[in-house]
């Protein structure tokens, strides 16, 4: 292995590598990237993928330790999933689900309401998760609404949550790097702080009742004008794997209740078998009020969300036409015929291959690797939650100071896995793990190994050279 950066020169590239990578440059914005940066790189570009490899133009072969971007579950080029897609071209690629019903859409449907939390019984399609918050916090209001509550306008949000990138969910984002410049533009959400066990000077017990505490005087103080608490269960992804304190989500659930306002559950991250069951709130025996869906919906093959919601809460919008009671939000594909045979091929696969019961082997070996490598010089702090791991890299283990951001230490850490042949993408310095949940434990091993390698003999060059820099 290399030190971070050193991996390739350009002239070492082939020639369609270097002209795509020209065009590349010309031609695209790539987001959450820093573009001047990227245009000074020399990128890695995707050209295939077997199994649970991507396959670069040079050939090169990297595991997807962060199943693309939290979303892929059952690898690539699937046959099953394949097959499905091709099958349904053959019928209709796409109509709309604007007063028209399709096939795919409606078995699917069927299909999410058998596996969601019970309760959630009705079905609203999208293609992304931001569009299934979205669709939850509009659906949430215009519920209070259509009863007449014509004072509940406000929502209750964790500190340093991530719920997309449209304006009504950055509204719901308290992740300041991201969301800070677009205030001006932003509805008004009470924010409290996220039960972050690391950064608490308490014990777990404590962190939790401080958070908790804290929702409840926002809503025993304005309940009335609440909507809704919006919550990511179990763990808060982009906001650094911040894995929460056990009974937090249902302590959260209670007081909704206690106080009457709904509950948004966004499981776009941790659904799919990621926290080690198909949803997040299982763990807790929750059901929400909305329910939001994305990511690993389609196996990670095609862009389709889904916002599930609650009988209660679809009849509120009944009513004459003239009563202006309807839903008034769709989105061009809406319900896409492609994704959706994707997304029930995901589901049979989710069954015949037994992939939620492999799951316990899995996530004891990243635990016990996540051990080892939370004994490593400069790893903060090690959180799991099913397949989803964070491991923060500190300056000082004592006092948990974290290193200038402008060092890059998370990135620099994750490039110079790739000469080992894993594919990561960081939070900052949290470097995620967070592999397709059907990856075999053979393969898991193999990444975690070179995790555990790159932590403890690439990262204190890496420091080195940027205390050189
Ligand atoms: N909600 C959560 C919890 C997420 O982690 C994400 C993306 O990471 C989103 C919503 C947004 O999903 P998308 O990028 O598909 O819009």
């Amino acid at each position: 292995m290399t030190g971070a950066g050193a991996y390739r020169t350009y002239s070492a590239m082939n020639e369609r590598t270097k002209k795509l990578a020209a065009l590349d440059k010309d031609y695209l914005w790539h987001p959450f990237t820093q573009m001047t940066e990227w245009l000074k790189s020399e990128p890695v570009i995707i050209d295939s993928a077997e199994g649970f490899y991507l396959i670069d133009t040079e050939g090169r072969h990297y595991i997807d330790g962060v199943s693309s971007l939290w979303c892929n579950v059952h690898g690539h080029r699937v046959k099953q999933i394949d097959d499905a897609i091709k099958a349904q071209i053959d019928k209709v690629s796409h109509s709309t689900l604007l007063g028209l019903g399709q096939t795919r859409s409606i078995e699917l449907a069927e299909r999410l309401v058998q596996i969601a939390p019970p309760g959630l019984g009705k079905v609203f399609y999208s293609d992304s998760g931001a569009t299934a918050v979205e669709i939850g916090l509009k659906m949430a209001y215009q519920y209070f609404q259509n009863r007449g509550e014509k004072n509940r306008t406000k929502f209750v949000a964790l500190e340093a949550s991530y719920h997309g990138d449209t304006i009504g969910s950055v509204s719901l984002g308290g992740i300041k790097t991201f969301h800070s410049i677009f205030k001006p533009l932003l509805f008004e959400t009470y924010f409290v702080p996220s039960p972050h066990p690391y950064r608490f000077g308490g014990t777990e017990k404590e962190c939790a009742l401080h958070s908790l505490s804290r929702i409840e005087g926002v809503l025993s103080e304005r309940f009335e004008q609440i909507v809704a608490v919006v919550v990511e269960p179990l763990v808060q992804g982009a906001g650094g794997i911040i894995v929460h304190p056990q009974g937090f989500l249902s302590a959260v659930r209670e007081l909704t209740q206690k106080y009457g306002v709904l509950l948004i559950a966004d499981e776009v991250a941790t659904g799919f078998g990621k926290t080690g069951r198909m949803f997040g709130c299982e763990a807790e025996q929750v059901s929400p009020d909305i329910m939001c869906l994305g990511k690993g919906i389609t196996g990670g093959y095609l862009p389709l969300a889904a916002t599930l919601t609650t009988q209660e809460i679809f009849d509120a919008f009944l009513g004459d036409v003239t009563e202006h009671k309807t839903f008034y939000h769709g989105h061009t594909y809406t319900g896409n015929a492609l994704a959706c045979a994707a997304a029930l091929a995901s589901l049979d696969l989710f069954e015949q291959n037994k992939v939620l019961e492999s799951l316990p082997a899995k996530i004891e070996l990243i635990r016990q690797y996540f051990s080892n490598i939370g004994e490593l010089p400069f790893v903060g702090d090690i959180r799991q939650c099913g397949l989803m791991g964070g491991i923060e890299i500190v300056k000082d283990k004592s006092s948990k100071e974290s290193f200038p951001p402008g060092r890059r230490i998370g990135s620099r850490l994750c490039s110079s896995m790739r000469p080992a042949g894993v594919m990561l993408r960081p939070l900052g310095d949290c470097v995620v793990v967070m592999p397709p949940v059907a990856i075999g434990l053979e393969l898991l091993e193999k990444l975690l190994e070179i995790v555990y390698r790159a932590v403890k003999n690439e990262l204190p060059h890496i420091i080195e050279s940027c205390d050189a820099d």
